[in-house]
């Protein structure tokens, strides 16, 4: 009972972009198992007799020479990634990690039926194929760089062979918004402060409860991290803390959050106190949580602290432990830390606790940090160690890569406005985003790369409500084709 997707997106326009864009919805790309779209991509350019260079990382570059009149321009690398989140419905027939997604048109919004669409990151391969495919199209030598599991940490782009990339400029085709040029991102630090205290046993008059931080807003914890939202470790950590003031305890356990790259949801401590004073700790508690629930009643009014009975535990540290590591929970930085020069309303420089772990006497606090500015993040990084130090513990540290830092000067981003504004008749927005990119890892590999990022509107990445405005794929298109002429222009980069 085959679907016949073609008529979905009959005489949608343009027309061969379409095309290659469906096609690679039939194949399998899910992060890490790339092969047949690998195959895939490798036939078609072996087709066309590129020269195709593959690294060790699975990443592929293919050299596309220039249209007439145009090679001695600068080469032009085209990137983006050949990977997909796979999500899917539970109940959907469809599954993209089979190749099996169901396209459906929404007025002016392409969207897979119960999964995730493929757009984030297929219109980038899609593009490029096009392009390089329509003789009309005037371009200077190419190269079509494309990547492999990028949804898992920018791990492709992690494992790139530099010396395979040759071009001066770089254009990223993997950005979600219309109407904007990127010209930077955010790199990235992760870190555990790492506390060792000692347990004792729980006493016959002591009594657990449990206490629990919900109903935060939470989202991404680079570009959400300017809004105010609790994080949900924290608000723990300052309930009890504050709590500990009135009625001395002992804590059992803190756990929170689920991942380094979002805003902790939720977070859960088991604490022992002497059970003549429990109902004095409960009220302590409900007095702290009024004041942290004020504190973000404009910002995420729906977060909320809970007491309630606990499991019997075994041991619990020490009440100086505790204190020490209520002491952490409270240093350990998170939010906005620097605003970018550049831009309105854009961080430059960020902390975000993401994960607290108890595993028997050691606490662990693991933070991602992140700044466009690679000398901002050293000072980050030295006050959370001072913190792990103050409470009697030590910081691990794993530096994931450098930032891309905005070059409003740069001929690319020169080009890139003329050509915009040569389409659409008006300005571009220029922007940078606080998260990461595949140009800050592939930009810190290749020396004097000048980049640029643009892509249509595309919304709810990564989900099943993934969907792509078809008019802004459309502009995508004829920006991309733009630019490509436009930095090949002869006596185009004096200008
Ligand atoms: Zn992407």
């Amino acid at each position: 009972m085959a679907t016949n997707i073609t008529s979905v997106l009959a005489g949608v326009e343009p027309r061969a972009f379409w095309e290659h864009f469906e096609k690679l919805t039939t194949i399998a790309r899910p992060s890490r198992h790339e092969e047949p779209v690998i195959e895939y991509v490798r036939a078609w350019g072996e087709e066309r007799g590129y020269d195709i260079r593959q690294d060790s990382a699975r990443n592929l570059v293919f050299a596309v020479p220039a249209t007439a009149g145009r090679e001695t321009a600068p080469t032009v690398v085209l990137q983006g990634h050949l990977d997909m989140v796979c999500e899917r419905q539970p109940d959907s027939p469809n599954d993209p990690a089979e190749g099996r997604i169901e396209l459906q048109v929404d007025g002016d919004w392409l969207t897979a039926n119960g999964t995730t669409l493929g757009a984030d990151d297929g219109v980038a391969i899609a593009a490029m194929m096009t392009l390089v495919e329509d003789e009309s199209l005037p371009h200077g030598p190419l190269q079509l760089l494309m990547t492999v599991a990028e949804e898992v940490g920018l791990e492709g782009a992690n494992g790139l062979d530099g010396s395979l990339v040759n071009g001066t400029i770089l254009v990223n085709l993997d950005s979600e918004e219309d109407g904007r040029l990127t010209v930077g991102c955010a790199g990235s630090t992760d870190t555990w402060v790492r506390i060792t205290q000692a347990r004792e046993r729980v006493g016959a008059d002591e009594v657990p409860l449990t206490v629990t931080v919900s109903g935060g807003l939470g989202g991404h914890s680079g570009s959400n991290i300017h809004l105010g939202r609790s994080n949900a470790i924290k608000v723990l950590g300052r309930a009890l803390r504050e709590a500990y003031e009135t009625v001395a305890f002992r804590l059992v356990s803190l756990n929170g959050g689920k991942s380094r790259n979002a805003i902790p949801r939720d977070a859960q401590a088991v604490v022992v106190v002497a059970g003549n004073r429990k109902d004095e700790l409960e009220s302590a508690i409900g007095k702290a949580t009024a004041t942290i629930r004020d504190a973000f009643a404009k910002t995420d009014a729906g977060v909320t602290v809970s007491v309630g009975a606990g499991d019997g535990a075994e041991d619990a540290w020490t009440e100086a432990g505790t204190a020490a590591l209520l002491d952490a929970v409270a240093l350990v930085p998170t939010g906005p830390l620097a605003m970018s020069p550049d831009f309105d309303d854009l961080v430059e420089t960020s902390t975000s606790l993401g994960e607290a772990i108890t595993d028997g006497d050691t606490l662990t606090l693991h933070s991602l940090s992140r700044s466009s500015n690679d000398s901002a993040l050293p000072e980050v990084i030295e006050a959370l160690d001072a913190a792990a130090r103050l409470a009697g513990g030590e910081l691990e540290v794993k530096h994931n890569y450098g930032g891309w830092r905005p070059n409003l000067e740069s001929p690319a981003l020169a080009a890139a406005k003329r050509s915009y504004e040569q389409a659409f008749g008006e300005a571009p927005i220029v922007t940078a985003v606080h998260a990461g990119l595949e140009t800050a890892v592939i930009g810190n590999k290749v020396a004097g790369l000048d980049m640029i990022s643009f892509g249509p509107q595309i919304e709810a990445p990564h989900s099943p409500d993934e969907r792509v405005s078809i008019p802004t794929a459309g502009r995508f298109w004829r920006l991309l084709v733009a630019f490509v002429d436009e930095v090949s222009k002869p006596g185009g980069e004096q200008r």
